[in-house]
């Protein structure tokens, strides 16, 4: 069983030579979108645009195949559909993207796109992250589900920041079709020249909700987003390479098997209640008791289906041997990797990230009992850089430069090596 302390050299990763560009200034013009609609909702808004009853099934599956297969966001594409028909569709919806507004590039081919989305009763527009690592033979898609998040875990960011509003399914799946298009992985698309992207095949090949929020806190939209992201007529990602990451949501947990049939992560972070209680505090509420449970009755786990556990590393808290053999206890019956993740300071934060020897002794020892996985090398530089510490090789970095670097560093850890290859 696999554990992984899923490195990236940050030798390989200079100084991002990141770039500002207002790659799409369209905004959604308060029309409604069809984008992240099921194929009854569009069904009804072919009612509404007038489509005859028996036809519009049939224009829901051609809609479908350019939104999801072709990639377009232009009703003007659809030459498959007459052209009264485009027009009075585009009269009453749109299929607009995002804006865009920023598209970073790390050297080493990791991509952030900032993109806005309209308020939504929010107040003001809200902007969210959207992180691609592309790995050998795979690139991974890092979504978000929330604007904010309800939950305040201790070691988290987003948890010191106040739910702003949930994502809306289109706006989970659009994070997706923008990554698409800006890395060319649409029929008819180019990729970008020098673009580090998987050298045969998608370009996007797995999905992490591993971004801002808990996704189990937003279930229907993300239920809807991600049934389509895995349509077989669309976008037909596999639901072994999405992987929907939980702070522990029990009800949400049994239906995200029964309903979505997606690879599952749990932030564990804590072996002991009184301690998760702290550093995971919707534990209160759910006990590691009952989420251990609910992960080994989850729905289609198997040794070709593990469940990860995060636990990210927090020096003098959750680090000792001690800490390392009840995980190795609790998880015991359940397919598991154990991804351990250096924590990521940030300003304010009240931790700091665990020793490298510390995690090397905490890794030893899951490994030696059986979540044995290959290390990437050379691991010491990778975890300096991870936890805020890379200062000699990039003394004369920009601190600005510095921080994005150990940032997508640590990010790509997080994201890389989830679900099936
Ligand atoms: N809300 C969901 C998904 C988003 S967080 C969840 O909690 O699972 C994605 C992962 O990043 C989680 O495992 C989370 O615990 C971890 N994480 C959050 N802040 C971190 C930090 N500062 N350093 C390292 N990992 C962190
Ligand atoms: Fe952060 Fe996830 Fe906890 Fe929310 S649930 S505060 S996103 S770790």
């Amino acid at each position: 069983m696999p554990a992984t302390i899923d490195l990236t050299d940050p030798s390989a990763r200079p100084a991002p030579s990141s770039k500002a560009v207002q790659a799409n200034a369209q905004t959604l013009d308060g029309k409604p979108t069809l984008i992240g609609m099921s194929r009854e909702e569009m069904v009804a808004a072919m009612a509404d645009a007038g489509v005859p009853e028996k036809q519009r099934k049939m224009r829901v599956n051609q809609i479908w195949h350019w939104l999801y297969v072709r990639g377009s966001s232009d009703f003007a594409d659809m030459h498959t559909i007459s052209r009264e028909l485009r027009e009075n569709l585009a009269a009453r919806y749109t299929i607009a993207r995002p804006e865009i507004v920023e598209e970073q590039i790390s050297n080493d081919g990791t991509r952030k796109w900032l993109m806005r989305f309209p308020p939504r009763g929010a107040g003001r527009p809200v902007e969210v992250e959207t992180v691609y690592i592309p790995e050998e033979g795979r690139g991974t898609l890092c979504i978000s589900s929330q604007v904010g998040c309800t939950l305040t875990c201790t070691f988290c960011h987003t948890g010191t920041q106040k739910l702003v509003r949930n994502l809306t399914a289109e706006e989970i799946l659009s994070q997706l079709l923008v990554a698409r298009d800006r890395l060319g992985d649409f029929p008819h698309k180019d990729t970008p020249q020098g673009a580090i992207v998987p050298s045969e095949g998608r370009k996007v090949t797995n999905i992490v909700m591993m971004g801002m929020g808990e996704p189990l806190y937003n279930f229907d939209h993300v239920k809807q987003a991600l049934l389509i992201a895995s349509d077989g007529d669309g976008l037909a990602l596999s639901r072994r390479r999405i992987t929907l990451s939980t702070s522990g949501v029990v009800p949400g947990i049994v239906r995200t098997g029964e309903e979505i049939g997606v690879m599952l992560a749990i932030s564990l972070h804590a072996v002991r209640d009184e301690l998760r209680d702290e550093l995971v505090p919707i534990n209160k509420k759910y006990p590691l008791k009952e989420l251990l449970e609910a992960c080994r009755t989850y729905p289609g786990v198997s040794n070709a289906r593990r469940i990860t556990f995060e636990y990210v590393m927090l020096k003098g808290v959750n680090d000792s041997l001690s800490d390392a053999k009840e995980l190795v206890r609790l998880l015991k019956g359940i397919p598991a990797k154990i991804n351990l993740i250096p924590f990521n300071p940030w300003p304010g934060s009240a931790y700091e990230c665990s020793d490298w020897e510390t995690i090397e002794t905490f890794a030893d020892f899951v490994n030696a009992n059986g979540y044995a996985s290959p290390i990437r090398t050379p691991r010491g530089r990778d975890i300096l850089a991870a936890c805020g510490q890379l200062k000699s090789e990039s003394e004369r970095m920009r601190k600005k430069d510095r921080d994005e670097l150990e940032n997508m560093a640590l990010q790509a850890m997080m994201i890389s090596g989830h679900g099936a290859d």
